[in-house]
């Protein structure tokens, strides 16, 4: 090792200058990384692979300005040099984490090089020499270093955008080429064109920002220090800015949960009101804000606004004035992906064609315009873009972006599709062949079979055991099965739940895994599924399919036969073979004792017929008995019975929605669903015991009392009391709030509950203490996801983790692969973010599909167009109605922008008059010349469905009223598309069949762990596959994002 000293000019924090000087080592190996590496370096790792025809060693300009570009996974065998990378840790946190993310992404075939510790690659730094130069000099000599150390195995090529750096070095060594990044792009990557525009686009952005005017539109932020302290003092508070979903002109809040332990008064947040006192933060940013003295505190506009987005001004309710502040610095920037639009360029905006500047406008309300330069300004005219911000400086009233990729046309499905992923950072690329290799093989010349160790290993209940799976019809990824049978002479049951055992195929850290990992969960939207898992084990190896022979990982109860208490668990790897695949409706019949047919006895003589029908038969009731004695355990225990709205789409070749109806439960759905429950209980239970402090599961904490208001007032409006101090007598008094004359009310007040409910999360038991271990909505003291691993990634932590306990229980170490419980709970973190992301693109989907079901139609004459509403709460301005023919719920406005109030005649007929509105607890009220029309609480009138569209953003349903009174319609349910041509009838009968299919029981407390099993599987999407289920989410209040979607499972 060489000891040499190492000169740094640095800049102190009040912007001195410092002239650092450091002991620097040198040693003779450092890792190459390569595999043609013939030096024996210790390449442990990640490692570029041989049969490339070169490597990259970009040099420090490229890394710090376009490492978007390197991000690219087509891009292979890039060097990243320690002097790039220590210039890029110099520019800030957001880009170094970027870049240590690559490094680490085993997907991505690029290493790092320790290029300055290498003795023959480190240059010292000259005198009077710039330090752009030198950095520059270190990068070449690298790239030297490299296809030395490799025997001039490969061409190695520095790319840079210095012109200088080119003249100087591009001839010096044979096989070491310095081109430009243009250059490189086109010659060596014509056909990536998603690569060329974003080159185009941040050197467009970085010209831009050297012209920048210096006008103040803001006030600087404080530097770090002095946030720091005031931190610390409590002058200052800190937390996540969050901007109002329908006020994103002027409301954001603060929340943190420090901030709530501390002081009382600031328990609901501090306000930020209107874009000077935000200073430039961006939704999701982590602030630092100075409160305004008390006499500048405002409230929270109270009622409904029209037109999300759109402000207007004047007369409006405001709460009670609460703690409001000003931005003064900015800890994090969370800058994601944006999706915007392009406006049309025909306005009278000031932006000159010279310059072609645009500011675009973010499909989220919430992000500010954002400034992008681009010279296809005409081209992308309403079009949406995917862009990042860069900065935002203080002289500048918006951010300076640039655009990375073009989605498409503003309205056009795929694009909005796209969108919807992007704006909930999902990104589900189609899975590399690299991926693919991982995978075992089954086709019809390569068969898969198991291996002959895992049939010595695991428990055989293929011939022991009636195993059987109960699904929607047509399900290609079965990952549940169950079992019954008779033990002991009749004195005890042996229940038993085997689940796909996917863990077998999916190694810890292989790319499957790290896939899978990061997509956390399998996204359902409302006419396509993105898998979590490739398809070769979700619809194949993993299915638990009738007739085969697959691995599984089993639970094993038994019970006594009389009163069903456990005497035994067993829990291990099995191989079972399951015998009957039913589905819902097919399984349901035969307990009826309806004629059915059960498909895999149709060859068998009657005389087997009846035998194998019998064991069926009595399997299945004596399965419900087991689930009806296990449910009313529950009961007793307080679980939920909640209410979702759950519509199904109906489409047809053209992806038009025909129909949007509501389905129906059976008792089988809940039968099944149990028997997950209680397996998931039992596995959470012996996780949590063998692993006390790093177990996964999943917790449902108590809803917080204030959150239950609206359903208690509306509740008490309609004359009934809801107590809400248990989740037993939550469960009671709703189970008794029922009236005779409106079934709908029962099913209002349950929305209600479950808009107030905390959701279920996943978390590390090292994280909280075993009380706060309880799920609400379940009424169980443990519970985890056990049942589901083909598309939840946290069921595979469970598997991983319950193979561990069985291990340990045959007195095994365990295994070092176990996560810590840091890790751990960073894990259960990223699976809630993901989860939510999926439930809000789920949601967005399914709106998206109800606009484009209303968009075709004209409201006038389509009598579609007009429906039933219920409501359910009273604002300021309106009510809000939920629409059940359509699964709907939306704001319908009394007063409007012109101050006209809706005025009912005696027919009930409504129309605009001038007058005025007035609220009360229980209903609203509007006066005018012609009278006085009243509105209350759970009454039933009639609106007309419009769709508000807005390219900018996603098109939203407007809903006016008609009739004060209900809507008398014929039977709305059927699909209206009678008299088309034969094609279309035979969608329309296929839709119907998959309706039978489909009809999914409604959201009992325990049905949202099978939810997703209504999304028929399939490996390539057909014309009839669009015939697929759609789940609607929207059960939000308004106003309240914090809570998003209640989950009970
Ligand atoms: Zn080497």
């Amino acid at each position: 090792m060489i000891k040499t000293e190492k000169i740094l000019h640095l800049k102190s924090c009040r912007g001195r200058k410092v002239r650092v000087v450091r002991e620097h080592y040198l040693r003779e190996t450092v890792p190459c990384y390569s595999s043609l590496c013939q030096a024996d370096c210790e390449n442990d790792g990640k490692v570029l692979p041989g049969d490339l025809t070169h490597y990259v060693v970009p040099d420090v300009g490229v890394v710090v300005d376009f490492l978007e570009i390197l991000e690219f996974r087509e891009l292979q065998g890039i060097v990243f040099t320690q002097t790039a990378c220590q210039a890029v840790q110099r520019k800030g946190r957001r880009q170094y984490n970027r870049l240590r993310h690559l490094l680490k992404d085993p997907r991505h075939d690029c290493v790092l090089f320790a290029n300055e510790f290498q003795e023959y690659s480190y240059c010292e730094r000259e005198k009077g020499e710039s330090q752009e130069r030198w950095q520059t000099r270190c990068v070449y000599s690298a790239a030297v270093w490299y296809h030395n150390h490799l025997a001039g195995m490969i061409d190695v090529l520095m790319i840079t955008d210095d012109q200088e750096a080119i003249a100087q070095y591009s001839s010096l060594n044979s096989g070491v080429y310095v081109i430009s990044v243009q250059d490189f792009l086109q010659n060596f990557w014509p056909d990536l064109q998603a690569a060329h525009d974003l080159y185009s686009s941040i050197s467009q952005a970085l010209q831009e920002k050297e012209g920048e005017s210096s006008q103040r539109e803001f006030s600087e932020h404080l530097p770090a220090e002095v946030l720091e302290a005031g931190i610390k003092s409590g002058r200052y508070i800190t937390g996540t800015l969050n901007i109002s979903k329908h006020r994103a002109q002027n409301e954001a809040s603060i929340m943190t949960e420090a901030l709530s332990n501390k002081n009382k008064d600031l328990s609901w947040g501090v306000l930020v009101f209107g874009v000077k006192n935000r200073n430039r933060a961006v939704h999701g940013d982590v602030v630092v804000v100075e409160l305004l003295p008390k006499s500048e505190w405002r409230g929270k506009v109270t009622a409904l606004s029209e037109g999300q987005g759109e402000e207007k001004s004047g007369e409006e309710t405001e709460s009670q004035p609460m703690p409001t502040g000003r931005v003064v610095g900015i800890l994090q920037r969370n800058w994601r992906d944006y999706v915007v639009t392009f406006p049309p360029r025909d306005g009278t905006q000031s932006q000159s064609r010279n310059s072609q500047r645009i500011l675009a406008v973010p499909w989220d309300h919430r992000i500010p315009k954002i400034r992008i330069s681009t010279q296809q300004a005409d081209a992308l005219q309403d079009h949406r873009v995917v862009v990042r911000i860069d900065s935002w400086e203080s002289t500048s009233l918006y951010p300076n972006g640039h655009s990375v990729r073009v989605l498409g046309r503003a309205g056009e499905l795929e694009t909005e599709v796209q969108t919807i992923l992007i704006e909930n950072c999902i990104h589900v690329p189609p899975f590399s062949d690299a991926q693919l290799r991982d995978m075992p093989v089954n086709s019809p010349e390569k068969p898969w079979t198991m291996d002959p160790a895992q049939v010595a290993e695991r428990r055989d209940l293929r011939e022991t055991h009636l195993v059987f799976s109960i699904d929607p019809q047509g399900c290609e990824d079965v990952d549940d099965t169950l079992s019954i049978r008779s033990i002991a002479g009749g004195k005890l049951l042996e229940l038993g739940v085997h689940i796909a055992d996917v863990t077998h195929f999916v190694t810890e850290g292989s790319l499957t895994d790290l896939e899978a990992r990061t997509r956390a969960t399998t996204y359902y939207l409302a006419d396509r599924r993105y898998d979590m898992l490739p398809a070769v084990l979700s619809a194949d190896l993993c299915s638990l399919l009738g007739g085969v022979d697959r691995y599984a990982m089993s639970v094993l109860w038994e019970l006594d036969a009389e009163t069903l208490a456990v005497t035994k668990v067993w829990y291990g790897r099995t191989i079972i073979r399951s015998s009957f695949q039913l589905h819902y409706e097919l399984a349901q019949a035969l307990l009826n004792g309806e004629p059915a047919e059960v498909p895999e006895l149709e060859k068998l003589t009657s005389e087997e017929k009846d035998a194998k029908l019998g064991q069926l038969m009595q399997a299945l009731e004596m399965l419900t008995h087991v689930a009806r004695h296990l449910r009313a355990q529950r009961d007793r225990g307080g679980a939920l019975e909640l209410e979702g709205v759950e519509v199904r789409a109906q489409l047809d070749e053209e992806r038009n929605i025909t129909a949007l109806v509501p389905r129906q439960p059976l008792e089988v759905h809940e039968t099944v669903a149990e028997c997950m429950i209680y397996a998931n209980h039992w596995v959470a239970r012996k996780i949590q015991e063998a692993f006390p402090h790093q177990a996964l599961l999943r917790c449902h904490p108590h809803p917080r009392e204030e959150f239950f208001s609206q359903l208690v007032e509306s509740a008490t409006a309609g004359g009934f009391t809801i107590d809400t101090r248990t989740n037993k007598a939550l469960a009671d008094s709703l189970d008794r709030a029922v009236d005779p004359q409106d079934p709908l009310v029962n099913r209002l007040l349950r929305m209600m509950a479950t808009t107030a409910m905390s959701q279920a999360l996943y978390f590390s038991t090292g994280l909280l203490a075993q009380d706060q271990f309880y799920h609400y909505g379940l009424a169980l003291d443990r519970y985890t996801h056990f049942t589901s691993p083909i598309r939840r990634y946290a069921d595979i932590v469970v598997h991983r983790l319950l193979t561990a306990a069985i291990a340990m229980d045959t007195g095994a170490e365990p295994g070092k692969t176990l996560s810590g419980h840091k890790e751990l709970d960073e894990m259960a973190l990223h699976i809630n973010n993901k989860n939510r992301a999926a439930k809000r693109a789920q949601k967005l989907s399914v709106e998206l599909f109800q606009c484009l079901f209303f968009k075709e139609r004209n409201p006038q004459t389509d009598l579609c167009c007009v429906a039933n509403a219920a409501i359910y709460a009273i604002r300021d301005n309106g009510v809000l109605v939920f629409v059940p023919e359509y699964g709907v719920k939306a704001p319908v406005y009394l007063k409007n922008r012109e101050g006209q109030v809706v005025s009912a005649g005696q027919d009930g007929s409504c129309e605009w008059q001038s007058g005025s509105v007035r609220r009360h607890s229980d209903h609203i009220s509007t006066s005018c010349i012609c009278g006085t029309s009243t509105f209350r609480l759970f009454e039933h009138i009639t609106v007309r469905i419009s769709v508000h569209t807005t390219n900018f953003h996603a098109d939203s349903l407007h809903l006016e009223i008609i009739s004060n009174k209900p809507h008398s319609s014929a039977e709305p349910q059927q699909p209206r598309s009678q008299g088309r041509s034969q094609l279309v009838q035979a969608v329309v009968r296929l839709a119907e069949e998959a309706s039978l299919q489909a009809q999914e029981r409604e959201a009992r407390g325990s049905k949202l762990s099978r939810e997703e099993r209504e999304y028929r599987q399939s490996k390539s999407p057909n014309l009839y596959s669009l015939l697929e289920e759609v789940r609607e989410l929207a059960l939000m209040d308004l106003e309240r994002t914090a809570q998003v979607c209640a989950t009970t499972a």
